[in-house]
């Protein structure tokens, strides 16, 4: 057993067994949160439901002011330890302090990538800038940050992630095609990932949400009033279900989709057509005469 594999090994058999000292964990604890982006929206209702859930947390985002009021509340309602890492997940040395402790931290059992910046009107007219950081907060962040935390996951035999995601990942013509890019991956990254993880103890999810209400719509530069309010939903709301799809057992889970049959039925198509996807020969209907012989 390598060092990191026993040292994960470690900390689970010591979290199991509730000997965690104190000032690293409290009693009764289900291991460390980190959520990425926890300052406000959805990372912040992540934060408050997961220690009222038994989990110590670390909360990560550049506002230290916001994120220690909320590590001072969320302390004061449960009891539980919070720590508070200040940092740009955009910037290269930053999200290398965040994957060190990932990588280090023997006693997290669950991230939530959440972390994420959108930016709406057309893509032809786009700041390249701000497309640039959306893409290495949106993408290369939690990708890094997984790579980090999944070997040890696999070594203690335990461990979430969430990964937030959008709608827009399967709705590309109704926003900004980077942003919804951005969030396509993370569902093509989870997917895999739960295939290739799922069986050594390690849990994906990843999260659909459609419409939140939260701050990031007024900093993309959209009116969330502008939206028909039937489509909007509240966070608690939104991160409620979620928590209760990872309580199902679910990879994917689309808080607002009424019928889940629907998304089925989609994965099933896709399932059909993915062996017919790559073939030595082009379709018949691009009437292109095949080197090296007959069709
Ligand atoms: P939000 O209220 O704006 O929260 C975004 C969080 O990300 C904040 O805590 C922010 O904190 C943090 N963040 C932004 N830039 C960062 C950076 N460079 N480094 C580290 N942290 C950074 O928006 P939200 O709606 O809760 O968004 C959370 C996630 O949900 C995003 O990934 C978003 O794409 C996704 N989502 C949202 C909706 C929606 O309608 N709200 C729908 C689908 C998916 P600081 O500013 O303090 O760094």
């Amino acid at each position: 057993m390598n060092q990191r594999a026993m040292e994960h090994a470690l900390g689970k058999l010591v979290m199991d067994s509730g000997l965690q000292g104190a000032g690293r964990m409290n009693g009764n604890s289900q291991g460390i949160a980190l959520i990425t982006g926890a300052s406000s929206g959805i990372g912040a209702v992540y934060a408050d439901r997961l220690a009222h859930r038994g989990h110590d947390l670390m909360l990560v985002a550049r506002d230290r002011q916001r994120l220690d009021a909320l590590a001072t509340r969320v302390r004061d309602e449960t009891g539980r330890s919070v720590e508070v890492v200040a940092a740009d997940l955009s910037d290269k040395a930053d999200l290398a302090r965040v994957e060190e402790v990932l990588r280090t931290n023997a006693g997290i059992t669950v991230l939530v990538n959440n972390a994420g910046i959108a930016m709406s009107g057309d893509l032809a007219s786009a700041d390249p800038d701000r497309l640039e950081s959306m893409i290495r907060l949106n993408v290369l962040a939690p990708s890094r940050l997984a790579l980090a935390v999944i070997p040890g996951f696999i070594a203690g035999g335990r461990g979430t992630l969430i990964n937030i995601s959008s709608v827009l990942a399967l709705a590309p013509e109704r926003f900004n095609g980077a942003y919804s890019g951005t969030k396509a991956y993370l569902l093509n990254l989870s997917l895999r990932l739960q295939q290739e993880v799922g069986n050594k103890g390690v849990r994906v999810q990843v999260v659909l949400p459609g419409a939140t209400r939260t701050a990031i719509w007024e900093k993309a530069g959209t009116d969330i009033e502008s939206l028909p309010p039937g489509i909007v939903m509240a966070v608690d709301d939104m991160v409620d279900a979620a928590l209760a799809g990872l309580d199902r057992g679910e990879t994917v889970t689309i808080p607002a989709l009424p019928d889940m049959a629907q998304w089925e039925a989609y994965e099933a198509a896709r399932q059909k057509m993915i062996p017919s996807l790559s073939l030595s020969a082009p379709a018949a209907r691009y009437g292109v005469a095949v080197a090296g012989g007959a069709r």
